[in-house]
Order: C-alpha cells, then structure tokens, then sequence
C-alpha cells in the first residue's frame, strides 16, 4: 500500500496517486495486447457488482438500516452514445475512500497476482490469451476503455468519492460532486463509467451487450437492466438476464420441464436428456453441480479433439467450459454445470489445470454420476439399456484410465454374455452364475456377439455349461489388458493359451470315455501322428498344433499361444497399424470329431498322402475363415475346395 503512494500530489481536493508497480506492469499489458476474447471485461464488472450486492445483502443481516428505503439489488448498464461510455451502475455495498484505493490501486488478489508472478516466470509477458480468456478482475476495463471513472458510496457512510484514471500511471481520488453523485442509482453503491475506445464501440450496442450478459452473467442472481425504464413504466422494465441461477434452488421446487429447457439452452441440444441428476456438496469443498445424459451420442464422441464441455462457475459466474481436467474424459458426453465455492474468480486456465479443488470436485462428480447410473440401473431398466447402448463403450475407457473408480465402474457395466437367459449381464452376476470350482471368468473378443456366440473355441465351455462373455467393443481389448482380475476370478481369454477343463464334467464327453477305455491308447497314437504331421506341413502358418477339448462341434480353431497377444488383440492392433504380428497361433484340434477322427486314421496309415496334405491345408483355411479372417492364398484355397467338392460328388 506504502507504494501507491509513491507520488502524492496534493491540489485541492484532489490527490493523484501512484499505482503500485505490479498494477502498472498488468495494466501496461492489458492496454497494449490484443485480446482473442476482451468480452469478459462485462462480465468481470458484473461479476463486482454481483458481489458487492451479496456482501450487502449479508451485512444488512446484521443491521437492516443499511438497506432501509432502498431499492430491490439491482444492476444498470447505460449507454451514451455522443461521448461513447457505457457505465455500469450497481446499490450494492460501495467502496469508501481507503477502499477505492487500495482495491483498485493495488494487485490484492491472489489468481491476479499469481498470473504476473506466471508471467514473469515466462521471462515474457507474451501469452495474453492467458489474461483475455481470463480477465484480470476491474482492470480488464482497460482493454476497452482508454480513461475509466468510478463513482462510489459505501452503505452506511455519508460521503460519496471520485476515483479516474487513464489506466497508465495512476489515478486520481477525490470527493464526488453532485453530477456525479446522480450517477448512482441508490444511498449506497458503485458506477462505472468506461469511457469506450474507438475500436471497442461495439460494446455500446444493445444486441452485444445482451449476448454477452447472457454468455457469461445469465444465471448471476441480481437482475441487469439494460438502460433507463421510460418514464412511468419502472415496473414494466425487464431485467436481460435470467436472474436466477436454477441450480441454487432446491430440486423439490424444480420440475423436469425446467431441467430440460436448462439442459437445451445451455448445452444447446434438441434431445431430452436420459439422467438428470443435481446436488450440492458440503463439507471439505463445497459445490453444486447439475449434470445431464444426453439421450443421443454426440456424433463426436470419439473425435480425438472433442473437449468435455461441462461448464464451470465460481459462485454463479461462468468461468469456462473449456477446462478438460474438470470431467474424465470417459465422462465426456456428461453436460451440464459446476458451480464452485471454493475456487478463486479469476485464475488462468494451467492454473485450474492442477487446482487442487478441481481435483477434488471431479472426484465427487465422478463418484456421484456413476452411483447415479447403478440407481437407474436398479430403477428403470430400459433408460439404464439405452444409456449403457449409447455410452457403455466410453464409460469402459474408464477401467484403465482411471484405477481408483473402478470398483464402481464394474458395478455399472454390462456384457454380452452366452447365457441365454442373461444376454446382457453384469460381472457379479456372472459370478453368480459360475460352476462349483470356477475361478475364471472366460471371454471372448471380437465385433459381434451374434457370432462370437458361435466360435468354435468356446464350444467346449459351453457344452460344460461354463457362461462365456462376449466382449464386442474395440476397448474392451484394452481394459482386459491392465485388469487382470475381479473379485479374485481371473479374466481369461479363450483364444489365448490353454483352457483346463478337466475339471468341469461334459456328461457326453466322460460317458464316451468310460465307454472306450481300451482303444483309447491307440486313438491317442494316431492322434499324436496327426498332430505331427499336421505342424510339419502348416509350420509356416502356426506355431504349433494340440489336442483340445474346447472343441465340441468343429474340428479345428485358432488360439494364441500363451503369452502371445490376443486373436482378437492381434487384429485391432494390425488395424491401428501399431503392430506386426509375430506370434504364430497355435491349431487346436478336436480329437473327437469325425473328420479329425478319420485324417487320423489316415496318417497311421500313410502320412504322406496328397490328400491328406490338401485337408490339412483346408483345415487351417476353416479355422481362418471362422474366425472373420482370409485366407492365405485364396486362389489356392478355391482350387482345393473345388477338387474336394468334386470328390465328395463322386465321378
Ligand atoms: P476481485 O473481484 O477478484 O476481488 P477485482 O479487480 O474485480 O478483483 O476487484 C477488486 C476489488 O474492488 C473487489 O474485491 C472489491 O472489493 C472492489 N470492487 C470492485 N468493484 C466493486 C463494486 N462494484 N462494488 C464494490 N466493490 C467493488
Ligand atoms: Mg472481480
């Protein structure tokens, strides 16, 4: 404050004062950058004003003479268009004369300080986007305005002062003369006049001033006039903002209708949303949120440059919706609004970036939207079925991204599952379901349920009655990499590695073993032949070839070997072009099947058979065709299929 004063010139009443250093360097920015967006300096001044209505409101509390006989809170905006200003005219508390100066003469608050001190640590003051998007509080009238008068009485004193400045050096301070004094519109509170900038005269204009009142300062709770009420018609005058903020009232006073027409002005869509949800947090921090699902997908949900859109305020004013730290971003089709007690008005946007508060407020939020969803998932079937259709996917990302909420994400997600009765089913339910001994829960990748349900390498789970969960989303390939268990089951892919199943009884499968007893050495020596004869002649293709008793109706499948990637894995990452396979998969073979069966009789007998290298060859074709993909060398594969349709037709 000693520094304000730093040149102290005393001529009648008038006392022209230095500006504090720090003030001079930001004012010296502000006037000379250009701004991307210099709109917020309305907003900052309303915001002020707002401000100092709520302080007065709260103070008259305590002593309700300081707003006897005065008007309902209120806040002008006049124009003049002869000598261009526009003033902004508020009865709220008021500064008096040791106020004016030190809170318009020095830096006191802390995010404009901390924006300098960002600044000065840039070594340049270069990036003024920082304090455009921002605002830097009552100075930001300097973007606009080259010489700035203020005019205020404080509520409860008798003297009105005088404060102006061109916004260079300093200011001046003095007593308010009785022109002046008219400018306010109570016994108490502050004008503004912005004397308009030739290049900013834009802002004088009706349409502009209301757009950006209702950009940034629709839901500030005192009503804004735009202009003097004609003569008579006070009453009639209607304030160009809301003047309610919906979110401060209480839910039971709110109707559905009002959250929708909420939810389509401010997130400007047609749809109604799926899942409303509004509450305010109390204790460590302090906010209120009122968030919506939409019913339809944004058609760009999955464009790698979408930001989450939920708009952040500070006690009713709007701050951004571009902070992306605010939302995960598997949350990204949430809408709505967070209304913050705890952050400072003006910070920049890095530093909301690691705000502790935001931190904690996307904690809450998060938590509460997904207990939201498992309520819905409880209460109404269909909505929940729509919301995981349209959403399921994103909401899985969340399963690797972010650890701490997983727990509860799983509480929410569904799956494609073989059991009938179930098609859709949650993983505890699928617990549930699980056999006497089941420590797995098995999986299969790939596009579509409808087929998946039909891949050979199941087959053998299913006959044993063992559930199989059809993952069909790109990401599921994803998750399934970091998580490795749930509730102790482990997560098993069934066309990677081999499945122990000797354990589950397939009543066919023991019965026909009993039944053969003594054969069945003989039968596993041919066998053995086939599988040997088999891995010579496709040792380009596979790794390896193995008796498998996944297999129940196909002859063959194709797994990855333990350890190596995924089948299904394999082919997202060849479509992303990150990865070129390495791993050869491994051939199962069902030794139960007729064809297996017979081309095992067959190598017993001579392993060196054309015939026999032809069916081995079609063999592997199946097993890639099965699965979606193509074969090796189609020409070759439609020349053997045709000889072996020739055949089977006989001569
Ligand atoms: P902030 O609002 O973040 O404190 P500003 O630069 O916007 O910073 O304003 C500085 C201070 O000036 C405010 O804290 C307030 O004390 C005072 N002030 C500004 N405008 C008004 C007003 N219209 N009525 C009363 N006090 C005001
Ligand atoms: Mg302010």
């Amino acid at each position: 404050m000693a520094e304000a004063k730093m040149k102290n010139e005393e001529n009648n009443n008038d006392e022209t004062m230095n500006f504090e250093t720090d003030v001079s360097r930001l004012l010296d920015i502000v006037t000379n950058a250009l701004y991307s967006n210099r709109d917020v300096f309305l907003r900052e001044l309303i915001s002020n004003s707002a401000d100092a209505c709520d302080r007065l409101r709260y103070q008259a509390l305590q002593d309700d003479k300081l707003t006897k006989g005065s008007a309902p809170f209120h806040i002008r905006l006049l124009t003049t268009i002869k000598n261009p200003n526009l003033t902004i005219v508020d009865n709220g508390i008021g500064m008096n004369r040791e106020e004016l100066i030190s809170n318009l003469g020095t830096i006191a608050r802390s995010g404009t300080a901390a924006i300098l001190e960002n600044l000065k640590n840039q070594g340049q003051e270069k990036d003024m986007n920082l304090i455009g998007q921002f605002g830097v509080g009552f100075y930001a009238s300097f973007m606009i305005a080259h010489k700035v008068e203020v005019v205020s009485q404080k509520a409860g004193e008798p003297e009105t002062w005088y404060w102006e400045s061109d916004g260079k050096t300093g200011f001046t301070i003095r007593e308010a003369n009785d022109d002046e004094k008219a400018w306010l519109t109570d016994a108490h509170g502050t004008a503004i006049r912005l004397h308009v900038n030739s290049d900013s005269t834009d802002y004088l204009l009706e349409d502009e001033i209301k757009r950006i009142v209702l950009e940034y300062s629709d839901h500030v709770e005192v009503p804004i006039y735009f202009n003097k009420p004609e003569e008579g018609k006070e009453d009639e005058q209607a304030p160009i903002n809301a003047a309610s903020a919906l979110w401060t009232r209480p839910k039971s006073e709110i109707t559905q209708e009002q959250y929708n027409e909420f939810y389509h002005h401010t997130g400007q869509l047609f749809d109604d949303p799926i899942m409303t949800t509004h509450w305010t947090a109390e204790g460590v921090i302090e906010y209120t949120a009122l968030l919506f699902i939409p019913t339809m997908r944004p058609w760009d949900l999955y464009d790698p440059d979408r930001k989450t859109a939920l708009r952040l305020y500070v006690k009713r004013v709007f701050i951004t919706d571009k902070l992306d730290t605010l939302l995960h971003p598997w949350l990204r089709f949430v809408k709505g609004i967070v209304d913050s007690q705890d952050l400072p008005l003006n910070i920049s946007r890095e530093m909301l970036q690691s705000n502790p508060v935001v931190h904690k407020i996307r904690n809450g939020v998060t938590k509460k939207i997904l207990s939201e969803i498992q309520k819905l998932s409880e209460k109404d079937e269909e909505a929940f079925d729509t919301l995981w259709g349209q959403f399921g996917a994103v909401l899985k990302e969340g399963l690797y991204d972010a650890i701490e909420h997983r727990p509860d994400l799983f509480k929410i997600c569904r799956f494609n599952s073989t059991n009938k009765d179930a098609p859709m089913t949650s993983l505890d339910e699928y617990i549930e379901r699980m056999k006497d001994g089941q420590d797995t829960i098995y999986y299969i990748t790939g596009e579509n349920a409808e087929s998946l349900s039909r891949s050979p390498q199941i087959e053998g789970l299913i006959s044993r009655g063992i559930e199989v969960l059809l993952m069909t989303d790109t990401v599921d390939e994803f998750w399934l990499q970091q998580v490795k268990d749930y509730k102790e089951k482990k997560f098993k892919s069934v066309t990677q590695g081999n499945i122990n199943l000797d354990e589950f009884s397939d009543d066919k499968d023991s019965d026909a073993k009993n039944d053969n007893e003594e054969t069945a050495s003989d039968d596993d020596k041919e066998m053995d032949a086939l599988t040997l004869m088999l891995q010579t002649q496709l040792a380009e293709q596979v790794n390896r070839v193995r008796v498998s008793k996944r297999l129940t109706e196909s002859p063959v499948c194709l797994v990855a070997d333990d350890g190596g990637v995924d089948m299904h894995m394999e082919k997202v990452l060849k479509l992303q072009q990150k990865y070129e396979p390495s791993n050869k998969p491994v051939l199962e073979i069902n030794p139960t099947h007729p064809l297996i069966k017979k081309m095992a009789n067959m190598v017993s007998k001579d392993a060196e058979q054309e015939t026999l290298k032809d069916t081995a060859l079609l063999l592997m074709d199946q097993a890639l065709i099965i699965q979606g993909d193509s074969v090796t060398d189609p020409a070759a594969f439609a020349k053997r299929m045709a000889s072996f349709i020739e055949k089977g037709l006989g001569s």
